[in-house]
């Protein structure tokens, strides 16, 4: 079985030089093959994919382990150019999302830490699918991977004049991966440990090189993680869906709210925020009607009253297991004057780009699943 091979995306540097030197290869050898896959993107163990290598490693490579390139099962861009989304394949079939966006310059992968989730906001396309399986760190990590490669031979797409890959050919700074997610599908600290050993991974300054500040890890509200993470003084940054101000409203959408109560949650958040020195971003995702009132934004602002605080705020992506509406653009700005205004705290509102690609997390998967069917 494939999964029992050793996947060269599990191993941090100093893995990968243990195992190279356990196979009795010079050690050389390992700061090589690390080469060929975090700066070459290496997509398979052949000479031409990773010329550096000598032969006899690669072919130790062949017999014992694999490369956890992930293929595409679908891709698709959104109409205006500004979000790609590939729905990529794991080594037991099981599909997964992953986004690469390019918002104001900036490149940024989204990525997923589960298949599926267990923590059944009712909003959300992934929690409706429920909970399958963790990712191992090669399968977080691959992501990462994956979208750099893509960004590396970036071309426009087939009778496009220009959009993102036009753009990326033309500025060459792009190019590069510098911002991760952790937002696609799963709640990444309930699979904490890959989740973090895949961070190191990322974050290697011989590889990938992602600055810890550009890793954003973003929780539904996982009390004992985040107090493990303010503990371990991780070097990413934290973001936590808050959705609603009050444990009786946030129950209703966060399943989870009934283990970790909201009262919990914000201990948790200042205790992070006091041991870290770090600002914590707040997603909202508005609903019409729901959540989206000025009356709402004064709750979030007394809510979040003397914290370092970022709020973002996400209209509703419309999925098929709830009839909810997205807030329209006009109380999005009233809610965000009232953060601003009244508290003084900072927010931004996520382009609802890309609709037309079921940009909402979880949404190809489910699109994917359902054309299955048929
Ligand atoms: N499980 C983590 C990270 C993945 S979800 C978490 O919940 O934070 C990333 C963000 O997308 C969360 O803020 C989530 O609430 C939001 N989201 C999920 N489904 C959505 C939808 N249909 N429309 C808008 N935002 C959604
Ligand atoms: Fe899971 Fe996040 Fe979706 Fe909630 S919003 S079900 S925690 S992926």
């Amino acid at each position: 079985m494939s999964t029992a091979r050793l996947n060269l995306y599990d191993l941090t540097r100093e893995e990968l030089r243990d195992r190279v030197v356990r196979w009795g290869f010079p050690a050389v050898h390992a700061a090589t093959l690390w080469n060929a896959l975090y700066l070459g993107l290496a997509d398979s163990f052949s000479a031409e994919a990773m010329p550096e290598v000598p032969p006899k490693v690669r072919a130790r490579l062949e017999a014992e382990a694999m490369l956890g390139v992930l293929p595409t099962a679908l891709e698709t861009d959104s109409s205006d150019g500004f979000t790609r989304k590939y729905l990529l394949t794991l080594a037991d079939g099981a599909k997964i999302e992953t986004v690469l966006m390019r918002f104001t310059g900036r490149v940024t992968a989204c990525i997923s830490s589960q298949v599926g989730c267990a923590m059944g906001c009712v909003f959300c396309a992934t929690g409706q699918m429920g909970y399958t399986r963790h990712l191992t760190p090669g399968e977080i990590v691959a992501q990462a991977v994956h979208v750099a490669r893509a960004l590396r031979v970036a071309a426009p797409p087939a009778g496009a004049e220009g959009g993102e890959f036009h753009v990326l050919r033309e500025k060459p700074e792009e190019r590069r991966l510098r911002n991760v997610v952790l937002m696609g599908m799963g709640e990444p600290l309930h699979n904490y440990d890959a989740v973090m050993h895949a961070v190191e991974i990322l974050r290697d300054a011989s590889g990938l090189a992602l600055a810890g500040e550009r890793i954003t890890v973003s929780t539904v509200g996982v009390v004992p993680g985040i107090l493990r993470l303010a503990a371990e003084k991780r070097p990413v940054h934290l973001a936590v869906s808050l959705h609603a101000a009050t444990q009786a409203e946030r129950a209703a959408l966060v399943p989870a709210a009934r283990k970790w109560p909201l009262e919990e949650l914000m201990a948790a958040c200042r205790s992070y925020s006091e041991q870290t020195g770090r600002r914590i971003f707040y997603e909202w995702t508005l609903i019409e009607g729901k959540n989206d009132s000025p009356a709402h934004a004064r709750q979030v602002g007394e809510l979040l009253r003397g914290l370092p605080a970022q709020v973002n705020l996400i209209p509703l992506n419309p999925t098929t297991g709830y009839d909810g509406a997205p807030t329209r653009s006009d109380a999005a700005k009233a809610f965000q004057r009232v953060l601003g205004d009244e508290f003084g705290i900072p927010s931004t509102v996520r382009q609802r780009r890309g609709i037309d690609i079921a940009a909402g997390c979880g949404q190809l998967a489910t699109t994917a699943a359902e054309e299955q069917k048929v």
